[in-house]
């Protein structure tokens, strides 16, 4: 039997014959035949600083002319500590604490566990189940993957994932039925309050949630309102809130926490992607003091982590991505440039019939495509819209992030945009005038399949 193959957190569009890629420089990719790439998604929003940096190389081959890595339970390392210093500032709210893992999974993993740990430690080991929401996505190894809600990832694998609660996902642009935007938020707050108390508030550990969905969402900030909200409930219940900032997070919506923008901070927060800006494979589960004390106390220190975690050569690289960030201002740029770049791209596709919505914060934009402007019918799967957006851009020389299933795990078509946080002013207009461009040949060429096929 085979499965489908489209997913929504895989652009499906690169399955077929992939270019082998040869070499990168700032916001450009050359594959081996010489095509060059304008990278518009950074892979799927990982290259902050572009690619090729000679500041980043540089930190890495001086690290491993002196060590490649200096094991977690013999030694800690200048990179190690010069990067947890940058994060802590980066973070602020007393987030200081943190393990270093190699990617984005490895980074919710450790969060989950910590929270459990951290309920163990405090005499509440009943506490043991998670509630999450639907269309997000938290990653692949099984832990991660319990707490996802992407249909096609989690199939082969049912009957052996973590039982959770799935919340209804928190988007503007399409609430659930009868409730109206401006009651959102209340309302998505609501709904983790009946769940608390419908599951037992003694049952849970955490909420864990993307601030701004990334790719089973096509970039889906929440309502205002909505993440205050949540901090609320959670405190009076006790529940630990984590934010998984994977790949919204270090920078990428325009403050270096995407929850910054709401006004408020998680207990546990996971980042990676931008972490190291794809150099090496990096990432973070930090957390609170409060709850640092109360691991240590119990157990001496957290109990989740891997061999090479904390590696020495990955947080150098790390250190110099985020050291370049902040001594070049670019969170800020990237909140202010990413204001002006979503206008552009507004006003570019504002005759397209096809765009349904265009969304996201400082360089993180999602383009919705729909069959219907006016009902926000999605099209047919079989269309296969966000994909022949990715091709046709690709084709043109410009890389993209289809993703599909947004609008109930099967139906949805969604582009995300994610350029790096250095990109020009030029490079900026390049990729909405390609973008564009693209879009208009691909939903083109939709309708006239459409229409060949009406009897
Ligand atoms: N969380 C989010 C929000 C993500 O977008 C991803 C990856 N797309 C992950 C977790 C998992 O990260 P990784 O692929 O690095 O394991």
């Amino acid at each position: 039997m085979t499965r489908a193959t489209a997913s929504s957190a895989a652009p499906g569009w690169t399955v077929d014959a992939l270019p082998k890629v040869a070499w990168g420089k700032g916001i450009h990719v050359y594959d081996v035949a010489g095509k060059r790439y304008i990278d518009a998604s950074g892979g799927p929003a990982v290259y902050c600083l572009g690619h090729g940096n000679e500041e980043v190389n540089a930190a890495i081959s001086q690290q491993l002319g002196r060590i490649a890595h200096g094991y977690r339970y013999m030694f800690t390392s200048d990179p190690l500590e010069e990067l947890r210093e940058l994060v802590t500032e980066a973070c602020g709210a007393e987030l200081e604490h943190m393990v270093f893992v190699s990617g984005g999974s490895e980074a919710v993993e450790s969060a989950l566990k910590l929270a459990l740990q951290y309920h163990s430690a405090r005499g509440e080991s009943s506490r043991r189940r998670f509630i999450s929401r639907r269309r997000s996505w938290h990653g692949n190894t099984l832990g991660a993957l319990s707490v996802s809600d992407v249909r096609s990832r989690r199939a082969p694998f049912e009957g052996a994932l973590i039982e959770a609660s799935f919340l209804a996902a928190v988007n503007e642009y399409r609430p659930p039925a009868g409730v109206a935007t401006d009651r959102l938020s209340e309302h998505c707050v609501a709904e983790l309050e009946s769940e608390i108390l419908r599951v037992g508030s003694e049952k849970i550990a955490a909420f864990i949630f993307e601030p701004v969905v990334g790719a089973a969402g096509g970039v889906v900030p929440a309502p205002a309102g909505y993440a205050a909200g949540v901090r609320e409930v959670c405190d009076r219940h006790g529940v630990l809130m984590i934010a998984d900032e994977v790949m919204c997070g270090s920078g990428r919506c325009g403050t270096w926490r995407a929850l910054q923008h709401d006004g408020t901070a998680p207990d546990i927060m996971a980042v990676a992607k931008g972490l190291g800006g794809g150099y090496l494979p990096l990432g973070a589960a930090i957390y609170r003091r409060a709850i640092a004390e109360v691991i240590n106390a119990c157990d001496g220190g957290p109990l989740t982590g891997h061999t090479f975690t904390g590696h020495t050569t990955a947080c150098a690289a790390g250190a110099a991505v985020q050291a370049i960030v902040k001594r070049e201002g670019l969170v800020e740029r990237v909140r202010i440039t990413g204001a002006q770049f979503l206008c552009t791209l507004r006003n570019a596709l504002a005759s397209v019939e096809a765009v349904g919505d265009i969304r996201g914060r400082g360089f993180f934009i999602g383009i919705e495509f729909v069959a219907n402007r006016l009902t926000k019918e999605p099209f047919s799967t079989s269309a296969q819209v966000a994909i022949r957006v990715g091709r046709a851009a690709a084709a043109a020389g410009l890389l993209c992030y289809p993703s599909t299933g947004n609008v109930d795990g099967v139906r949805g078509d969604t582009v995300i945009l994610a350029p790096p946080y250095n990109a020009t002013f030029d490079e900026l207009q390049e990729i909405v005038e390609i973008f564009t461009h693209s879009v208009r040949h691909a939903t083109a060429e939709v309708a006239r399949t459409n229409a060949a096929n009406v009897p």
